[in-house]
């Protein structure tokens, strides 16, 4: 069959590589996709992710039978629901549905509701009554603009100081939007993955972990992502069942309960707090870069997957037992202000454990950095530490101008 990945970034590029070893694929596309997939996929790159007229066209016309969409944008756009009633079948969730990720307001009334666990919070429209807030509950406390912000829309402030500043600069740039207030959680944070239809849920049997912040030891601003590993060999099954009962399977019931039909990823960011597991966050898709590890562990047929999904069929995912782990390596400067254009060149050797976020073709070895998160580069091995090593090394080979990128050098350091 003829399938088509929407995104153009490292998530996408996973995608594409998961479709690739399905025995049921014929033709990918991807739209616009990224210079790296050429490998796999015919890429659309006139099109972009949200253009859903062009797209549900293309899908029509190369006789797609699957698409799957990768980033939140065009899920927050509709793109489902057009593809949906042009007849194609499509992994992620219409408009509606995708409103768990793309409002944190209404992801928090349905945790409210249903009693899903989940930081206390406030929604505010106005800086007064919000700075009001946050002087009588103290710091540390987190502030989140309302809305779709890659990743880059939070502030843990640690003091009230910082709190203030957060809401300050939120309310200038974001006018209008609701801002939520939240009680500062802590602990291990995961990324878990469910795929889910209706009441349906079937979990990833491994969980990932993201590293938000920019610069090591978790310092810096938050970012779309620094760098992912997956096992976490030291969250064991108990928390993914705790979170699959007292969270996934709850929010699953309490959409359908609300009228709602989700079909897609739920991705649940949580965290262990001395309470039990808590939801940070929910979203519409897999994580970038968590899918990339946990994807390239998945020894299933990713459509026999999709199948199985979409008839809410009992199935059993396999995982390879090995570790992977990646490194971003980002433009200097990200997430605030950076330059494009930089030259880097990939040695062949490496570059099926290279998965391209922000880089386009010079020629055919050549690339130039076209984007913050520029390249995830993966290693596998046997363990933890194997593939942490072998990630490193990896990042050593790519050739670049010295300061142009910046990476953490301590991605997965608290499961080693
Ligand atoms: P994403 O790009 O993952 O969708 P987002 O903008 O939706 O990000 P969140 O995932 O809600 O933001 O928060 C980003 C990070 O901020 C979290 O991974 C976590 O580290 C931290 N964080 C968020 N909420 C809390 C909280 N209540 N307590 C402590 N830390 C938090």
């Amino acid at each position: 069959m003829n399938v088509l990945v929407i995104g153009g970034g490292g998530r996408e590029h996973a995608l594409v590589k998961a479709l690739s070893r399905s025995k049921h694929t014929e033709k990918i596309h991807a739209v616009p996709g990224n210079d790296s997939m050429k490998k796999y996929a015919e890429i659309h790159n006139g099109i972009s992710d949200s253009d859903i007229e062009p797209i549900v066209e293309l899908a029509v016309k190369e006789n797609i039978t699957w698409t799957v969409i990768g980033p939140e944008a065009p899920l927050t756009a509709g793109l489902a629901d057009s593809l949906e009633a042009a007849g194609v079948k499509v992994f992620g969730p219409r408009k509606r549905e995708a409103q768990l990720e793309s409002s944190k307001t209404f992801a928090k009334n349905i945790m409210m509701k249903y009693g899903i666990p989940t930081a206390e919070y406030r929604a505010f429209t106005n800086l007064i009554e919000a700075s009001e807030y946050v002087k009588e509950q103290g710091a540390p406390i987190v502030i989140k603009k309302d809305g779709l912000a890659a990743g880059k829309g939070v502030a843990v402030a640690m003091t009230e100081d910082e709190a203030l500043d957060a809401l300050r600069e939120m309310f200038v740039e974001g006018e209008n939007n609701p801002v939520v207030i939240e009680e500062f959680l802590e602990g291990e944070e995961f990324s878990l993955m469910v795929l889910v239809n209706g009441e349906y849920t079937l979990p990833f049997d491994i969980v990932a972990q993201d590293h938000k912040r920019a610069f090591d030891g978790d310092t810096g601003p938050n970012t779309g992502g620094m760098g992912a590993y997956a096992p976490v060999t030291h969250i064991g099954h108990d928390v993914i069942d705790e979170a699959v009962e007292k969270i996934v399977q709850p929010t699953a019931d309490a959409m359908v309960k609300e009228g709602l039909d989700y079909f897609g990823v739920m991705y649940l960011g949580a965290i262990i707090t001395k309470d039990g597991v808590k939801t940070i966050e929910f979203n519409a898709r897999f994580g970038d870069p968590e899918a990339q590890v946990l994807l390239e562990l998945l020894e299933s047929d990713f459509i026999d997957v999709l199948e199985a999904v979409k008839n809410k069929e009992p199935y059993k995912l396999q995982f390879s037992s090995d570790s992977m782990l990646g490194v971003i390596m980002a433009s200097q400067g990200y997430p605030k202000d950076y330059d494009k254009g930089t030259q880097v060149v990939i040695p062949e050797s490496i570059e099926d454990e290279v998965f391209n976020s922000g880089l386009k073709h010079v020629t055919d070895d050549r690339y130039e950095t076209a984007g913050g998160r520029v390249m995830l580069v993966t290693g596998r091995g046997n363990t933890l530490e194997d593939a942490k090593q072998a990630a490193y090394k990896n990042t050593e080979q790519i050739e670049f101008n010295n300061d142009a990128l910046f990476y953490r050098n301590d991605i997965g350091e608290r499961g080693v």
